[in-house]
C-alpha cells in the first residue's frame, strides 16, 4: 500500500507522517516513511543540480520498500505529475494507493513557517498556494481519499480504517488496469515542472514583474510605441532574465524572496533606463 501525502510546506505532513506511521505499526502494519528530504539532506548544500538524483533515488527507495511495507510518502507532491509518478510506482508493484490531502488556511501555513524560522520564503508559500494543483481537480485518479484539516483534531482510527478498506477493496477486484497513467500532452503543470521547480516558481515571478514593467513603460510612452522598438525591448528583457543566476540563491540561508524580488525590480528598471539612455544618445548623434 502506498500512502501519498499532498500538502503545502508547513501544513504538517512530517508531523502527521510520524504519527500515522506509529498508529499503523500499533495496528500490526509494518511501514516506512520516505520522502525526498531524506536524500536531499544528505547533501552539504541545496543545489538544483542534485534534484534529479534526489527524486530518482527517492523513487527507487519507494519502489523497493513497497515490495515489503506500507510506504508513506512525506512530500508536498505539489504537482499532479508527481502524484502520477507515485501512482505508477504503486501500479507497477501491483499495490494499492491512497491520497491523503492535508490542508490549513494560508495564514496558518505562513505562521507555522515563520515559527520554525521561515525555512521556506513566505512569498513562495503564498505563490505555491495560488498555483497549487489541488488533488482531484483535474483528474479522477488524483482524487484524495482523505482530506485532513490540520487545524482540527485528527481522527487516526478513521484514517486507518479508510486505508485498510481501500487496500482490501483493491485486492478483491485485483486491479486489472496497472498500465501507467500517461502524461497528457496538454498537462501544462507537468511542463512547468522540472528538477528546479522552486527556482522555476521564482523565475515565473521575475518573468511577471519584468513583463509588467515593460508594459508600464510602453503604456506611459517611455518606450516609444513602435513595433520594432517594442521588439527590441522584449528581447532585452529575455537577455536580462538569462543573465540572472538563480541557481545559488536557495543555498543562501538568509534568502528572502520578497527582498530579492524588490532588488530585481529596481535592477531591471535601471537596466531599462540605461538602455533607453543609450538609445537617446545614439539618436542624438545621428
Ligand atoms: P511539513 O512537513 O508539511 O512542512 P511539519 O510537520 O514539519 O510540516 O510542521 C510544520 C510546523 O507546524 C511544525 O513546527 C509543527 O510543529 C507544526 N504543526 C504540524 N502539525 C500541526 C498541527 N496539526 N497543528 C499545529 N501545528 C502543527
Ligand atoms: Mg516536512
Amino acid at each position: 500500500m502506498l500512502i501519498i501525502l499532498v500538502g503545502l510546506p508547513s501544513v504538517g505532513k512530517s508531523t502527521f507522517s510520524k504519527k500515522l506511521s506509529k498508529e499503523l505499526y500499533f495496528n500490526g502494519i509494518d511501514n516506512i516513511v520516505l520522502g525526498t528530504d531524506i536524500i536531499r539532506e544528505c547533501f552539504p548544500v541545496w543545489d538544483s543540480k542534485y534534484e534529479k538524483y534526489i527524486v530518482d533515488t527517492t523513487y527507487q527507495l519507494i519502489d523497493n520498500a513497497l515490495k515489503e511495507f506500507y510506504v508513506i510518502v512525506d512530500d508536498t507532491n505539489y504537482y499532479n505529475s508527481k502524484r502520477r509518478d507515485l501512482i505508477n510506482i504503486a501500479n507497477k508493484n501491483n499495490k494499492n494507493y491512497v491520497i491523503i490531502y492535508l490542508t490549513a488556511p494560508i495564514n496558518v501555513l505562513v505562521e507555522r513557517n515563520r515559527d520554525r524560522g521561515e525555512k521556506v520564503p513566505k512569498d513562495l508559500i503564498i505563490d505555491m498556494s495560488n498555483k497549487f494543483d489541488e488533488p482531484g481537480k483535474k483528474y479522477s485518479w488524483d482524487k484524495p481519499d482523505i482530506v485532513i484539516n490540520t487545524e482540527e483534531d485528527i481522527d487516526f482510527s478513521r484514517i486507518i480504517n479508510t486505508i485498510m478498506e481501500k487496500d482490501k477493496k483493491g485486492k478483491k477486484s485485483k486491479k486489472s488496469d496497472n498500465r501507467p497513467i500517461k502524461e497528457k500532452s496538454k498537462d501544462i503543470t507537468y511542463k512547468r515542472e522540472n528538477p528546479t521547480s522552486t527556482n522555476k516558481i521564482l523565475l515565473d515571478r521575475i518573468d511577471k514583474i519584468t513583463r509588467e514593467i515593460i508594459g508600464e513603460y510602453i503604456k506611459e510612452g517611455i518606450i516609444p510605441k513602435d513595433k520594432n522598438n517594442i521588439k527590441v525591448f522584449l528581447e532585452l528583457r529575455k537577455k536580462y532574465l538569462k543573465s540572472l543566476n538563480l541557481k545559488d540563491i536557495y543555498m543562501d540561508k538568509n534568502f528572502k524572496e520578497g527582498e530579492y524580488l524588490n532588488k530585481i525590480e529596481k535592477e531591471f528598471i535601471s537596466f531599462l533606463n540605461n538602455k533607453l539612455k543609450n538609445l537617446e544618445d545614439n539618436y542624438g548623434k545621428k
